[in-house]
């Protein structure tokens, strides 16, 4: 077989691809951790490590704020969960609420309704057939429905102090294809490749550090690549506009 000839264009082409590539470094996953967490600290935590630090950090206490945070703005999200353990914050308190109540208490979030009627059922039931306390167990986690392994894993990693599992948020899953750390085509996949990849020890914390730079830096559209923290590490796969 003969050789393939390149044209010049193409050639061209291919030479600033390769050396764009070798202008990147080796990833780095300590090094990138140690940038973003540099690069988030003016930016406000996820809503869930902003209730623990604030003292609303019971497994049942997250389980709740997760399942307001669905689909919801972090903006939103934080004072319509403090509204609510403002009225009650155990799962008795909230069971005697009743939907409607908790309804009215979280009305400014998404989904808001069948939200309120998912909050009174995982309080009753934690009320009535788990002794007033919800367990740091996944397949109990998972269980109740309307909550699936982010918000299981949350709860496991911020309330329970044991990151079994890695929340793979939009942020996350984003981020991490991106930097061509892993490749997964849905939350679900990126979440059993960084199982396989990252680090235990950044479990919980990839999920506090890549909400708020998903949302500051690494933007869904036009990503601040010019600016950010480890353009010489990401790969920048998937990427075809940036700022
Ligand atoms: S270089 Fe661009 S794509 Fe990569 S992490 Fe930074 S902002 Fe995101």
């Amino acid at each position: 077989m003969g050789k393939s000839v390149k044209s010049p264009a193409s050639a061209r082409s291919g030479d600033a691809v390769s050396l764009k590539a070798r202008l990147k470094k080796p990833f780095d996953i300590d090094e990138v951790m140690s940038r973003v967490r540099e690069a988030v600290k003016p930016y406000p935590k996820p809503v869930l490590f902003e209730l623990a630090d604030r003292g609303f950090g019971s497994p049942f206490q997250i389980l709740v704020a997760c399942v307001i945070t669905i689909r919801t703005f972090e903006e939103v999200s934080l004072p319509a969960a403090l509204k609510l353990f403002e009225a009650a914050d155990t799962p008795a308190a909230i069971a005697r609420l009743g939907p409607e109540r908790i309804d009215a208490l979280i009305h400014a979030c998404t989904f808001h309704e069948p939200k309120s009627r998912t909050i009174h059922a995982i309080a009753e039931r934690v009320t009535n057939d788990l002794g007033g306390e919800l367990p740091c167990d996944f397949e109990t986690l998972t269980s109740f429905s309307g909550v699936g392994p982010k918000c299981a894993n949350l709860v496991l990693g911020i309330a329970c102090k044991q990151p079994t599992g890695i929340p793979v948020d939009i942020h996350v899953h984003r981020v991490t294809n991106r930097w061509g750390y892993v490749q997964g085509n849905t939350p679900e996949k990126t979440m059993v490749e960084l199982e396989k990849r990252l680090p235990r020890r950044y479990w919980l914390e990839i999920n506090k550090l890549l909400v708020p730079f998903g949302k500051q830096v690494c933007t869904g559209k036009m990503p601040k690549c010019s600016q950010c923290p480890v353009l010489e590490y990401c790969r920048q796969v998937g990427v075809r506009g940036h700022r």
